[in-house]
């Protein structure tokens, strides 16, 4: 399908940062732009949109005010914690959040009004956040906001949430847990594994009863066991629900570099995820894709995955083929036989305990 893919980003985004010596860098947004720009990405196909900040009132969707405020006072001072101990303040840090909440907005609006076909915006994904605290890294939870003003300004209701993201994205399970929006999580769990949720049982509540889908991860967990998990589990649960738009979180922390996870992921495997929800989004949704970021953090990792998923979801053919192949991983991890079988395992529970409440036979 013809269409324009946006590239959602702001120079703001780079003041959505703890310090010099914390493991969220926001310089590999720009490090993803740059290497894009330098495979010659943007031509015609693929087009970068700024985004205004978000404002209080979009915040409220999904937060209290009175941690808003906290948020809002805590920036100025720039000492302390949002969240002790891995979120800590630094000065301006609630501008950097507004811009970069502003970017998931901004995306999920040029899909909704179809000026594009998809939208990524790589400040976005800020999965643990919750409605009073910040939490890992994640000061506002731009998914849930995204989701509470697609529902009221467009008046959507079947909105499907896929997060690979190496992390349990418990902010947005806890805050959707009792509503029927599909979630599809997957994610490295067990052995205290932050931030501890996520298990195959925690499947939602009253009506949302069967639409948090958890697939825990062992670690080690590498490519042919996740997209088995991703064939068998999230392919025939989005094409029953039939969401008229996607939403997926794209952090990409499962990646073997990465330095806090623990699981084993290629840039080949993202590059056949992007394309396996790219087709799906065409098929089942009208092409509605708004892809967030998340986790990651080995900066050129990231940047290299996410030009990978930007350039396979854009369907933009890089200037130079063989620069643009380099790019890839050169090394293939190891894949544990033990781990692949507990995904076997989790998948057939989901398969026993999920399926039928969607009618999947
Ligand atoms: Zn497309
Ligand atoms: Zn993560």
């Amino acid at each position: 399908m013809p269409g324009v893919t946006a590239f959602v980003y702001h120079d703001d985004y780079q003041k959505y940062q703890f310090g010099p010596n914390h493991p969220f860098q926001p310089i590999r947004e720009r490090l993803t732009l740059d290497l894009l720009k330098s495979l010659g990405a943007f031509n015609g196909k693929a087009k970068l949109f700024e985004p205004r900040p978000a404002r209080e009132e979009d915040l409220l969707l999904a937060h209290k005010e009175e941690y808003v405020s906290f948020v809002k006072r805590m920036s100025r001072l720039g000492l302390g914690y949002l969240e002790f101990p891995d979120t800590p303040v630094s000065l301006g840090i609630y501008d950097g959040a507004i811009s970069v909440v502003g970017g998931t907005i901004y995306a999920s609006d040029l899909v909704m009004r179809g000026e594009v076909a998809h939208a990524f915006n790589p400040g976005g994904g800020l999965h643990h956040a919750k409605p009073r605290t910040a939490a890992g890294f994640c000061v506002f939870n731009d998914i849930v906001i995204a989701v509470r003003h697609i529902q009221r300004d467009y008046g959507i209701k079947r909105i499907a949430i896929l997060d690979i993201d190496g992390h349990h994205g418990d902010g947005t399970q806890l805050m959707l847990y009792r509503e029927p929006i599909l979630k599809i999580d997957f994610h490295r769990y067990g052995d205290f594994f932050y931030p501890g949720t996520g298990s195959v049982d925690e499947i939602g509540d009253d009506g949302g009863k069967g639409y948090t889908i958890n697939i825990p991860l062992p670690f080690g967990t590498g490519d042919e066991a996740f997209l088995y998990a991703f064939d068998q589990v999230a392919v025939p649960l989005l094409r029953a629900f039939q969401p008229e738009i996607i939403i997926q979180q794209f952090g990409v922390d499962a990646h073997y570099g990465d330095p806090l996870v623990g699981l084993a992921l290629t840039t080949k495997a993202y590059e056949t995820i992007a394309s396996k929800i790219h087709a799906l989004s065409h098929e089942l949704s009208d092409g509605r894709l708004v892809i967030l970021g998340g986790g990651g953090y080995d900066p050129p990792s990231v940047a290299r995955c996410w030009a990978i998923m930007f350039v396979t979801i854009s369907e933009v053919e890089p200037q130079d083929r063989e620069r643009y192949s380099k790019i890839f991983d050169a090394y293939q991890p190891e894949e544990s036989p033990s781990s692949f079988e507990a995904v076997k395992a989790t998948v057939k529970r989901i398969k026993e305990v999920i399926f039928p409440i969607h009618g999947i036979g």
